[in-house]
């Protein structure tokens, strides 16, 4: 049976979810002209007022906002409330530049829990569920978003953060946790350990886990789902718009529903700017319409989706956006072609590797170099010499028929790549150095 945490929400009619977003919008605009002189500075030069806002269908004419204006305003430029109304400020983990800051009220922490407490339903908790919260918790939004979803839900919360990989083995063993919460690249680790600890997943009592904060493939996916002994839930959010729960993944796994109460979604292309139909990919644009304390309208994600408006089995009725394949910024051009290192990774974990490998992009003499590392699994590991190269040049046949470029495949002994409790560090591009 479906359960869902707000029905009447996450199953309204399409028109209701609509109406609800354009009276919200139109508040929106008007608090943030009124209260943040940045955002009407920006308004007036693009000539806009909030009486020219009536309607979602209005929303193309507000200006972008973009992760520099966080920055040019840091840290406390974009707040629509006086400080003393925050009670909560959170930071982004400065995956790209420097960190930004968002601020949150009473009333922006309980939306956002709630947005949690969804997606937490929908992966099948509630308060007989032991919630095993490994995001980091502090400034990164991961570990103390996903906590206030699960008090909503009166679930037993374990906030064990992220790290001691030995002892959260023992916490999931004798507490019984039931769910988890990590980044997809930590759950592996964390199932590494387990095995390195002669553990299985019948030894620990998972059933959901809830992974997100970077990129996945559905491969990896696959890999998390065996070694846990659990059904794994994409999970989607940035700390611009408010945190994890800005999109979750149902049962059916085919994308994340988007909370459209309180984000609207808008895939336009990253060039023009342009709004796209539903279905084309392109970059993800979020407005925050019901936050108080650091509302934000058309924000540049710089993620890279497709949203559809599909009906969905699970009987939900928020549109639906593909797990993003990465970010613009992650996106590698190397001799002239766009490479995600999720294709990489699909690649890779396609072929059996394990999820743990580094993409190193160089430039010689004007000429730009790609190289895979990857580790080999113990039983690989003990080929021979010629396996082992062969092994190698299979890879580089499938990477370049993916690719169209060649790519360089180094092998690694099992163990040699650092492990990530947090945000994974795929890709090394030296290039960057060199500028
Ligand atoms: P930072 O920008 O420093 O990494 P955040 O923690 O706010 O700080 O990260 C948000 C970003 O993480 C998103 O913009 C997106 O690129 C990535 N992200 C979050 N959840 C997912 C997910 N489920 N799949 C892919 N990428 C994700
Ligand atoms: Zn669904």
């Amino acid at each position: 049976m479906t359960r869902y945490y707000q029905p009447e929400i996450e199953t309204a009619p399409r028109e209701t979810i609509r109406a609800l977003q354009s009276e919200r919008l139109v508040d929106a605009v008007r608090r943030i002209y009124n209260n943040v002189p940045f955002y009407r500075e920006k308004m007036q030069r693009a000539g806009v007022t909030p009486d020219d806002i009536r309607s979602v269908d209005d929303l193309d004419r507000l200006p972008f906002s973009y992760k520099q204006d966080l920055r040019d305003t840091y840290p406390y430029g974009l707040l629509a409330v006086p400080l003393r109304d925050v009670v909560r400020l959170h930071a982004s983990s400065g995956t790209t530049g420097k960190q930004i800051v968002a601020g949150y009220t009473r009333r922006d922490l309980d939306i956002w829990a709630d947005c949690c407490a969804r997606a937490l339903t929908a992966a099948g908790c509630d308060e007989n569920d032991v919630v095993h919260v490994s995001y980091g918790y502090g400034l990164f939004t991961g570990g103390l978003g996903a906590d206030g979803g699960a008090m909503k839900l009166g679930a037993t919360t374990v906030p064990v953060s992220s790290g001691n990989t030995q002892r959260q083995i023992t916490i999931l063993q004798d507490f019984g946790s039931t769910i988890l919460c990590c980044t997809p690249s930590y759950a592996l680790h964390i199932a590494e350990v387990l095995h390195q600890n002669g553990l299985t997943k019948d030894d620990i009592h998972l059933k959901a886990g809830i992974f997100g904060a970077e990129p996945w493939t559905n491969e990896m996916r696959r890999q998390i789902e065996e070694q846990l002994g659990l059904k794994a839930f994409d999970i989607y959010g940035l700390t611009e718009i408010i945190g994890p729960g800005v999109a979750f993944e149902c049962g059916e796994q085919t994308g994340m529903h988007i909370n459209e109460d309180h984000f609207i979604v808008e895939v336009i292309d990253p060039e023009t700017g342009r709004v796209l139909p539903e279905g084309e990919q392109g970059e993800l644009v979020f407005s925050a319409i019901t936050k108080e304390a650091f509302p934000i309208l058309r924000y540049r994600t710089r993620d890279i989706g497709v949203i559809s408006r599909g009906k969905c089995a699970c009987g939900r009725t928020l549109v639906k956006m593909s797990k993003p394949r990465g970010r613009t910024d992650d996106m590698l051009i190397v001799r002239g072609v766009n490479v995600f290192p999720s294709q990489i990774e699909s690649v890779l974990l396609s072929l059996g590797y394990p999820a743990n490998y580094r993409i190193v992009v160089d430039r010689k003499a004007n000429n730009d170099s790609i190289e895979v590392q990857v580790e080999i699994s113990n039983d690989v590991f003990s080929d021979t010499v010629r396996g082992l190269t062969d092994r190698g040049r299979q890879l580089e046949d499938a990477l370049k028929s993916l690719l169209g470029i060649a790519a360089r495949v180094k092998l690694l002994e099992p163990g040699t790549i650092e492990r990530s409790t947090g945000k994974a560090v795929r890709v090394i591009d030296k290039r960057k150095l060199l500028d």
